[in-house]
C-alpha cells in the first residue's frame, strides 16, 4: 500500500496547559464530511519534531523511520463548518504520536485520514430520546461536535455533559459549555474533579464520572433519570472510567449499543 503523504496544515494552536491542547488543520481536499462523533486518524513521520526527547526509553521506538505514525482522533467541530476541523489533545509523555503533535506549530503539515469513521452518533439513537454525555478529559471532544452541529437549543431533546478531569484548569472548552448552559434551558453541564485536595478554590462536584452519574445529580438538576426508555448514555475516554459506568448502567437496564445490534449505551474507549 501506498505511504499516506502529508494533506492538511495546522491553522491555529491553542495551548490550553503543558498536555492540552486544541489544534485546528485544515485540509487540502475541502470535501471532507462527517457525523458528528465521528473519528479521524492523525498522522505524523517520525522524524517530526517531538516535545519529549527522542530516546528509545522515554519515547517507543517506532516500527521503521519512514512508516508514518497514526492514531485515531474525534472531531471536536461541528460537521457544517468547512474552515477546518477541530481536535482536542492530550500529551501521553510516554506515548509515540502525541509528543510529535504537541511540537506542532500554525502552517506545520500533518496526515488527516481523509474518511472518518465510527458509530458514536447521535442517529444511534431514537429522535425522541435524551442524551447524557460522559467524557473524562479529552474523552469530551465528539460531544463538542455533537453540541455544536446538533443541540436545538431551547429543543425539545435534553442534552446533559459530565466532564471530569483532574483540575478544575484541566476542564477544557468550559466557558463555551458554561456559556451554552445558560442560553439553552434544554442543554445541562456538570463538570466533576478527581483531584480536590490539589484544587482547594473548586466548589463543584468532585470524585470519579461513574459515581456522580449514578449519585442522582442529573436527575435532581436536569430532570435526566437514568432510565433506558428516556435517556441514552454515552461514555467516552478512560477505559476504566466506562468499564466502571457501564457495570453501573446494566443494572439498570441500560444495553450496549454495537455494530448491527442498538442498543441504549454507548461507548467509546480511547485505549
Ligand atoms: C476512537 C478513538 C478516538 C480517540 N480520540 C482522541 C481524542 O479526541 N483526543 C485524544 O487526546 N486522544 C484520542 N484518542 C487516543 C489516541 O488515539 C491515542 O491513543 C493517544 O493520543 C496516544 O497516542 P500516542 O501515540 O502518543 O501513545 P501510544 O504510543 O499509542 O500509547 C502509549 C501508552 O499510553 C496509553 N494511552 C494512550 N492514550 C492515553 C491517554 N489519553 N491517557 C493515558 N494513557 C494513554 C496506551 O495504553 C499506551 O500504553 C482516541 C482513541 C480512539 C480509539
Amino acid at each position: 500500500m501506498a505511504q499516506p503523504k502529508y494533506n492538511a496544515t495546522v491553522v491555529e494552536r491553542n495551548t490550553l496547559s503543558q498536555d492540552l491542547m486544541i489544534l485546528k488543520v485544515k485540509l487540502d481536499d475541502p470535501s471532507f464530511s462527517f457525523l458528528p462523533g465521528q473519528y479521524t486518524v492523525l498522522g505524523l513521520l517520525p522524524d517530526a519534531e517531538s516535545v519529549v526527547p527522542q530516546k528509545s526509553e522515554v519515547t517507543p521506538l517506532v516500527d521503521s523511520p519512514k512508516k508514518m505514525i497514526m492514531r485515531a482522533y474525534s472531531i471536536a467541530s461541528s460537521s457544517s463548518t468547512e474552515e477546518h476541523l477541530e481536535f482536542y489533545l492530550s500529551l501521553v509523555p510516554n506515548g509515540t504520536l502525541t509528543p510529535r503533535l504537541f511540537a506542532l506549530k500554525e502552517g506545520d503539515r500533518l496526515y488527516v485520514s481523509p474518511k472518518a469513521v465510527g458509530l458514536f452518533t447521535l442517529e444511534r439513537i431514537p429522535r425522541d430520546a435524551h442524551a447524557i454525555l460522559v467524557g473524562t478529559g479529552t474523552g469530551l471532544a465528539p460531544y463538542m461536535s455533537i453540541l455544536r452541529s446538533q443541540l436545538v437549543c431551547g429543543g425539545d431533546r435534553k442534552f446533559a455533559v459530565l466532564h471530569g478531569a483532574r483540575h478544575s484548569w484541566d476542564l477544557g472548552y468550559r466557558a463555551q459549555l458554561e456559556a451554552m448552559a445558560q442560553n439553552c434551558k434544554n442543554f445541562f453541564y456538570f463538570p466533576a474533579i478527581s483531584r480536590p485536595k490539589e484544587d482547594p478554590s473548586w466548589s463543584g462536584l468532585c470524585g470519579y464520572l461513574q459515581d456522580v452519574l449514578v449519585s442522582g445529580v442529573l436527575e435532581e438538576q436536569a430532570g435526566l433519570p437514568l432510565d433506558p426508555t428516556k435517556v441514552h448514555v454515552f461514555l467516552c475516554g478512560n477505559p476504566g472510567m466506562i468499564q466502571a459506568a457501564k457495570e453501573l448502567l446494566e443494572k439498570r437496564g441500560y444495553t450496549p449499543d454495537k455494530g448491527r445490534v442498538s442498543g441504549t449505551l454507548h461507548t467509546e474507549e480511547y485505549w
